[in-house]
């Protein structure tokens, strides 16, 4: 059965688009302990994301909610 999740559709603070935020992202968000919604869409999170690993530490991030620090 569903657990409180439906599918909703958010804007991307990047580029603008509407973008699904499907039940299992928002699982996948739940059980990481995001308690936000993502920002980007996926193709911008994927960019970002490689953006990311291709630069290193060198750059400051300012959006570090994806990150979750133990
Ligand atoms: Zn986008």
């Amino acid at each position: 059965m569903a657990n409180g999740f439906k599918p909703r559709v958010l804007i991307c603070s990047e580029c603008g688009e509407e973008f699904a935020f499907t039940v299992a992202a928002q699982e996948y968000f739940a059980e990481r302990g995001y308690t936000e919604d993502p920002k980007k869409c996926k193709a911008c999170y994927t960019q970002y994301k490689k953006t990311k690993r291709d630069s290193g530490r060198s750059t400051p991030v300012s959006s570090s909610r994806y990150q979750i620090r133990k």
